[in-house]
């Protein structure tokens, strides 16, 4: 079999594993295949070429309308195609709306943006059919995919566990040691620790994620989520610690100083933006427990 395409169990046939370009970092992701089903086109076009050349693919279920999960859908254009409501309008309209969901109209990070959706050559999708929480997705006699609604990561994010094999497609829930990321204008960090607290009520067995690649046991499994949510709690705590009962302090004041991006990658005038829309987010969570007030502009510890 193809490296980049990988039976996930012996014991269930035609569920696999397909790799993402450079290993499924960003701006690429790792995919799962479940009988005729594709769940997310961001492994690269190369990558989706090599598939495409193997098996037959006539659905597409995005988990959600961000770059990096459905560059390939332009690949499939004979699919149908899925993705939860809340999403919907921007996988059908994502060219026109992307860089507003995204908070870099007029920024630095504007031109960047558009170097890198040139790269993706992102298509607008249309979709045949959206899904919701608890719906189940018919693949095939032995497999029924429930569909697990995730907002926080963008409104419309969603998982998916397959019934028979308890295998599962966790998406940008991704285990990776960033931890969670809400920089979107429809992201929402109460959501994304509700989410996160949803999915630990399954029983997994084996785990795909977006970025990180496969994880095995629902032990191991229920323990990546702890320490996945528990970046949350770093980061509200490291806030905490930058702030003092006398001078008020904005997100603007927060940047880069290692409480969200420990390091910067060549999206560093990106990565500025997200981390205060990020930070802001912190503030109002804070500001809603009475852990922090606002005076003026900025914060200060009550
Ligand atoms: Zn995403």
């Amino acid at each position: 079999m193809n490296d980049i395409i990988q039976p996930l169990s012996d014991e269930f046939e035609n569920i696999f594993f397909i790799k993402g370009e450079r290993d499924g970092r960003y701006p690429y992701s790792h995919s799962m295949l479940i009988g005729d089903y594709l769940i997310d086109t961001g492994v690269s076009s190369k990558h989706l070429r090599k598939l495409k050349r193997n098996f037959s693919i006539n659905n597409v279920i995005n988990s959600h309308w961000h770059e990096d999960h459905l560059a390939g859908n332009r690949l499939l254009a004979t699919a149908k195609f899925y993705c939860h409501n809340s999403d919907r309008l921007l996988v059908e309209d994502f060219n026109s709306n992307c860089k507003r969901y995204y908070c870099v109209e007029n920024t630095p990070a504007d031109d960047l943006f558009d170097g890198l959706l040139d790269l993706l050559k992102v298509e607008d999708t249309q979709i045949n059919k959206t899904i919701e929480d608890n719906g189940i997705i018919d693949i095939s006699e032995n497999y029924q995919i429930k569909v697990i609604h995730t907002p926080g990561h963008s409104a419309g994010h969603c998982c998916f566990y397959e019934l028979n094999s308890k295998i599962a497609f966790l998406a940008d829930i991704d285990f990776s040691s960033f931890g969670p990321w809400y920089a979107g204008l429809d992201s929402n960090l109460s959501d994304f620790e509700k989410s996160i607290e949803k999915l630990k009520k399954f029983d997994i067995d084996i785990a795909v994620t977006s970025h990180k690649g496969v994880f095995y046991g629902d032990k191991q499994i229920k323990q990546k989520l702890n320490e996945f949510q528990a970046k949350i709690d770093e980061r509200d705590k490291s806030i905490l610690e930058f702030l003092s009962e006398s001078k008020p302090l904005t997100s603007k004041d927060l940047i880069r100083k290692n409480i969200i991006y420990k390091f910067n990658s060549e999206f560093e005038a990106y990565e500025n933006i997200a981390e205060k829309v990020m930070l802001d987010m912190h503030f109002d969570k804070l500001l809603k427990n009475n852990l922090i007030e606002q005076i003026d502009n900025g914060y200060i510890l009550s």
